[in-house]
C-alpha cells in the first residue's frame, strides 16, 4: 500500500471517529467515501465506525468496482452506489452518509414532493456556490427499506438538482459531498447547522422562508 492510499484510508477514519462524535454515525450508521484520482476509498458496511482502521477501508475503481478489499470479513456499504452516483455524475471528491438527527428533524417539514429551501441564513454562505439571499433548494426523497434501494431516486434527484451538492433521505439522512474530505465535511456541518436552525424555528413557529427579516433584499 502505498503512503498516500494509507494517508486517504486514515482520513476516512479519523473522519468517522468525528462523525460518530457528532452523533451522525451512531449505531454503525452512516458512511464516508473519499476519492483520489481513479481510486475510491470506502468506509465498510455495519461496523461500529468510531473503531474503524486503515486496514478496514476498501478501494474500488471509479466503475465501483471493489480493486482491494480488507483481509477481515467486512462487507461492502449498501452506500456504495449511491456514493458513486455523487462521484459519477459530479466529479465529487467526497461524499459523505450522515444520519444527523438535525436533517431528520427538518426533513419531516418538508411537504412531500418538495425540497428543503433554505433563505437568508449566514451559514448557507458555507455550502458550495450558494449565498445569503439565494433560495437555495435541496432534494428530499423517500427512504427505502434497504439503502441500495435509494440509489436510482437518488441518482435522479442529483440530475434534477443541479445546484445542490446533497440529497436528503427523508427519516433517514443525506448524503451529501464536495472536492475533497475537507470541502465535504464543512458541507455536512453546514447543513446540519441549517437544519437545527429550522427546527428550532418551527418548534419557535417561525416560518423560516416568510418572517419578516426587516432586512432589504439586494436589488436586482
Ligand atoms: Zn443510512
Amino acid at each position: 500500500m502505498t503512503a498516500q492510499n494509507q494517508a486517504f484510508r486514515e482520513t476516512i477514519c479519523e473522519l468517522c471517529r468525528l462523525f460518530y462524535g457528532f452523533g451522525w454515525a451512531s449505531g454503525t450508521g452512516g458512511g464516508i467515501a473519499v476519492r483520489h484520482g481513479d481510486t475510491v476509498f470506502m468506509a465498510p458496511s455495519g461496523v461500529e465506525k468510531e473503531k474503524l482502521l486503515p486496514e478496514h477501508i476498501f478501494e474500488l475503481d471509479r466503475q465501483g468496482h471493489v480493486t482491494k478489499a480488507p483481509t477481515q470479513a467486512f462487507e461492502l456499504t449498501a452506500c456504495a452506489p449511491l456514493f458513486m452516483a455523487a462521484i459519477t455524475q459530479r466529479n465529487a471528491g467526497a461524499v459523505l452518509h450522515s444520519h444527523s438527527l438535525n436533517v431528520v428533524l427538518a426533513s419531516a417539514l418538508v411537504p412531500p414532493g418538495e425540497p428543503l429551501r433554505l433563505t437568508r441564513m449566514e451559514m448557507m454562505k458555507g455550502l458550495e456556490g450558494v449565498g445569503y439571499f439565494d433560495v437555495h433548494e435541496i432534494p428530499v426523497i423517500d427512504n427505502t427499506a434497504q439503502e441500495h434501494e435509494l440509489a436510482e431516486t437518488m441518482a435522479q434527484a442529483v440530475r434534477d438538482w443541479p445546484r445542490a451538492n446533497a440529497v436528503i433521505v427523508r427519516n433517514h439522512g443525506v448524503y451529501i459531498w464536495g472536492r475533497d474530505a475537507s470541502h465535504a465535511k464543512t458541507q455536512a456541518e453546514c447543513l446540519d447547522w441549517l437544519c437545527a436552525a429550522l427546527v428550532h424555528m418551527s418548534a419557535a413557529g417561525i416560518d423560516h422562508l416568510n418572517y419578516d427579516r426587516s432586512e432589504p433584499a439586494p436589488a436586482t
